[in-house]
């Protein structure tokens, strides 16, 4: 089955901006997948309409088969997002942001915890449960964005530039935990501008220009044809 299926995708801004101009893309379960494209390309808006952040123009979307028009409900259970910007409550305890975005999903309090204690662990926080989130370094809340977007165990993962502006240590660490988690089974899609991320990391990979999909392929082919 594919994890994500997208076509004749548009969007245009309310100012008359076609972000999108007609995007198809298929993602299939288990794939570690990347989004390469320059600023402005269309990569957020991409992401923000899968996540039911933006609404799209026309076309349509499907995550496991759960169109985001019919069944937007299913669809946003599948998927953990991690945005580029930092947006939880800078005042709340670490520990306490993931736990409570289990709480939306419904997830039992005891189950909840579990998995909180989970990913904090293998993503290096647990020793900051207990601090407010305005207390931790950039990588550090970059790493506590992961952990709430898998706290509901979504089978695929969508990752918004997700080291943009980390310093090199770190993003390899970074890289480390995604192509653990991708090989335990999470489909993994991520935006970025460097193609050296996509390199390592991605399997498959689109290249989107100015609202439109330039390049659909398997890496290998790609960095074969550089
Ligand atoms: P990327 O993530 O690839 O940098 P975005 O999806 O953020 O690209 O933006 C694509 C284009 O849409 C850019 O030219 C951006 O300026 C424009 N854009 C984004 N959001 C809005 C908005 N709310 N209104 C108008 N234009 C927008
Ligand atoms: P800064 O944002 O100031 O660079 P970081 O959050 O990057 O601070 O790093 C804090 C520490 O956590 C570093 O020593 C880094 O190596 C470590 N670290 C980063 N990612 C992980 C991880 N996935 N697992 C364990 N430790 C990590």
């Amino acid at each position: 089955m594919n994890a994500l299926t997208i076509k004749g995708l548009t969007k245009t801004y309310g100012n008359g901006f076609e972000a999108l101009k007609g995007i198809d893309l298929d993602v299939a379960e288990g794939d570690f997948f990347a989004l390469l494209g320059p600023n402005g390309a269309g990569k957020s808006t991409t992401i923000g309409i899968i996540s039911s952040l933006v609404n799209k123009t026309a076309g349509s979307v499907e995550v496991f088969g759960h169109s985001l028009d019919t069944a937007r409900g299913l669809a946003k259970l599948s998927i953990g997002v991690v945005p580029q910007e930092f947006n939880f409550n800078q005042f709340e305890k670490v520990f306490d942001i993931v736990v409570t975005q289990a709480g939306y999903y419904g997830i039992p309090a005891a189950k909840a915890k579990q998995t909180a204690e989970r990913y904090l662990r293998s993503l290096g926080l647990w020793d900051k449960r207990d601090n407010q989130a305005r207390e931790l370094s950039g990588g550090m809340k970059r790493r506590l964005m992961i952990a709430r977007a898998l706290v509901h165990d979504p089978q695929l993962l969508i990752l918004d530039e997700p080291t943009a502006g980390v310093d090199i240590e770190l993003r390899r660490s970074m890289w480390s935990f995604l192509t653990e988690l991708n090989r335990a089974g999470k489909t993994i899609i991520l935006t970025t501008h460097y193609l050296e991320e996509a390199e390592a990391l991605c399997r498959r990979i689109a290249i989107i220009d100015h609202g439109r999909i330039v390049v659909n392929t398997d890496m290998k082919s790609l960095l074969s044809r550089l």
